[in-house]
């Protein structure tokens, strides 16, 4: 059932590549302020998921909703919407030859067409919150990878996104790196933001997440509060999967 109160709903949603059907029907709805953990194997959908949230892949069939407004209507300004919902991939995709300031900086002017002195404004303040206040003019290289993460986090955070979609924001991190990055997705959480994380980091599931779906072949096969979830999987294929993470 589509629930018109979230700010994410997703019905119906279905995705082939060719003959390999990625999606198969997911329903999933993310109500204001809620943060929802997906987890499953490799080549389950996770991302597929995610980047049709955005249209960077076009689904086949279905319905997606944020804040109401459907990003599969022709109707709909799809570069309008976009701006709205942030996206954290593994790989930070910073611009190197340009400063940490001006990568946050560049979609503040050209999406939404701030002049020089707010857009530097309102960057340095999303960088302040990331704890990169001293790194506004370094170049990405000089960063850690932390730092980086947390940098293009505070690149979407600065377009005041109505959701934040994660894509294994700290899989490409050193272990020690990780827990800057989670601790600055538990502040977004902590201050209202909707987020959709898909991670391994269980941990953070566990004390984050209101709620961790499983997925598994492109279907959604169980969800539940994380203590459900992780402490008493109901289906087998979900009992195998988290074994591997015992
Ligand atoms: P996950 O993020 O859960 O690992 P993905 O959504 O990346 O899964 O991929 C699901 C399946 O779709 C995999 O079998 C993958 O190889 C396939 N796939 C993903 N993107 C494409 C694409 N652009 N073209 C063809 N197959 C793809
Ligand atoms: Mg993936």
């Amino acid at each position: 059932m589509s629930d018109r109160n979230a700010m994410l709903d997703v019905a119906g949603l279905r995705k082939s590549f060719g003959s390999l059907e990625v999606l198969r029907g997911i329903d999933l709805s993310v109500a204001p302020q809620e943060l929802v953990f997906v987890i499953g194997p490799s080549g389950s959908g996770k991302s597929t998921l995610l980047r049709c949230c955005n249209r960077l892949e076009e689904p086949d069939e279905g319905s997606i909703r944020v804040d109401g407004v459907e990003l599969l209507d022709p109707k709909t300004d799809i570069n309008a919407m976009r701006r709205r919902i942030g996206m954290v991939f593994q790989s930070f995709n910073l611009y190197p030859h340009m400063t940490v300031l001006s990568n946050v900086t560049l979609a503040l002017r050209k999406a939404l067409g701030k002049g020089r002195a707010e857009a530097r404004e309102i960057g340095e303040a999303a960088l302040a919150r990331v704890g990169l206040a001293d790194k506004v003019d370094a170049y990405p290289a000089q960063l850690s990878g932390g730092q980086q993460q947390r940098a293009a986090i505070a690149r979407a955070v600065a377009l005041e996104p109505k959701i934040m979609l994660f894509d294994e924001p700290t899989s490409a991190l050193d272990p020690e790196l990780v827990g800057s990055v989670l601790a600055v997705m538990r502040e977004l959480r902590e201050a209202g933001m909707t987020m959709v994380v898909v991670s391994h980091e269980m941990r953070f599931a566990r004390d984050a997440a209101d709620r961790v779906v499983f997925m598994d072949h492109g279907a959604i096969v169980e969800q539940g509060p994380p203590e459900q979830v992780f402490g008493a999987p109901e289906h087998a294929r979900t009992r195998s999967f988290l074994a591997d993470f015992a």
